[in-house]
């Protein structure tokens, strides 16, 4: 069987090129005698991969020398705890702008430890645009601010970021780090599950400013405290070895593609594909409000649900798969990540069109 397209939110989709690589160094990479999997954290020669991880990392998304990279475990969830146990300090409040299922469930997690202000929401309208803050809303004493860069299940994101000001700006970066340029500087924290845009799951990439860090509040349990993971190198316990490794061949492979601008470039011609097709198409149309409309992740719906179940099932047929709606908002929708080629996007509107024609 040949690979499918896979549009699937995540784990999602790695550049071909990646996977051979690994498995041409799989069973013995390279003189270690061993595969990465059976390598003791320890030795000299896993540490080199961890270190060109980081190092990678840092020159793709430009990372300035006063912030720490951290590979950890427990999925962006954990974050959504980590975040304020680490980061409640003085007035143990903090603000955050519901755009989503998992801003949900980071502000229900940081409740649990402080005062969460929702400065804005757009829950109104099922999430599907990105709310304008008004600045007189914030907490001026606020220990942080939070947003989610890009909505996966809604397939929103920011176009602007919110000027915080002196409260540092914490961003669930999940489903789009490496998809745009973002100025690292601008954030206090920036946290992504790796298994949309970096690599497999079981890793979370944690970016944080170091005055940010050794501050936790007492009930902080060590394994959720940032300061144990940096003074540790990400190394206070056994890290996400192999999921480090392929997320380190995910970076080489951003950098070789010309760097996250380029990346940006494509991924813009992608989505511009798709939507162009949906504000064309009377049968098919975009669910999000064009202006906060997310370049990885495309809802879409047909003139009803049972259409909607057929073309899933006709499309998977012909090898375009996960394209079904999140459970919460049905429908269709396409994720688009760093690592699907624009042919997939293209198969994908040639395959619309067909259905269309097929179906109206
Ligand atoms: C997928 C996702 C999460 C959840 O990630 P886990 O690694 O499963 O905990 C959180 N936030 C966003 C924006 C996501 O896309």
């Amino acid at each position: 069987m040949d690979r499918v397209y896979n549009f699937s939110a995540g784990p999602s989709m790695l550049p071909e090129e990646v996977l051979k690589k690994a498995q041409e160094e799989l069973v013995i990479y390279r003189d270690a005698g061993m595969s990465v999997m059976e390598m003791s954290h320890r030795s000299k020669v896993y540490q080199d991969i961890i270190d060109e991880a980081e190092a990678l990392l840092r020159e793709i998304m430009n990372i300035p020398e006063n912030y720490k990279v951290l590979f950890l475990q427990g999925g962006a969830s954990s974050q959504f705890a980590m975040v304020p146990l680490n980061l409640f300090r003085k007035s143990k409040k903090a603000d955050y702008v519901k755009t989503g299922l998992w801003a949900k469930k980071a502000i229900a997690e940081a409740s649990r430890y402080g005062t969460v202000n929702v400065v804005a929401s757009s829950e109104d309208a099922t999430f599907n645009y990105i709310p304008e803050l008004d600045k007189s809303t914030f907490s001026p004493d606020a220990d942080y601010f939070y947003i989610t860069t890009n909505n996966t299940i809604y397939g929103t994101r920011y176009t602007e970021l919110p000027d915080t000001g002196d409260v540092p700006l914490v961003a669930d970066m999940s489903s789009n780090i490496l998809s745009e340029v973002y100025d690292v500087n601008k954030f206090g924290v920036i946290f992504a599950g790796a298994q949309k845009n970096m690599g497999p799951a079981g890793l979370t990439v944690v970016i944080i400013r170091e005055d940010l860090i050794g501050h936790a509040m007492d009930i902080t349990p060590t394994m959720f405290n940032y300061q144990i993971h940096a003074e540790n190198g990400s190394m206070y316990n056994t890290p996400p070895t192999y999921s480090i490794y392929i997320a380190k061949l995910v970076f080489e492979w951003v950098k070789k593609m010309g760097g996250v601008p380029a990346m940006q470039k494509i991924n813009e011609e992608k989505a511009k594909i798709l939507y162009d097709y949906l504000d064309d198409s009377s049968f098919f149309k975009g669910t999000v409000v064009p202006k906060y409309r997310s370049l990885m992740n495309i809802p879409f719906v047909s003139p009803s649900p049972e259409l909607d179940a057929k073309f899933i099932k006709e499309a998977t047929a012909k090898g375009l798969v996960n394209l079904k709606g999140h459970r919460t908002v049905g429908g269709m929708r396409a994720s688009i990540y760093n690592a699907m080629p624009i042919e997939g996007v293209k198969t994908l509107v040639e395959f619309m069109k067909k259905f269309e024609m097929e179906n109206r």
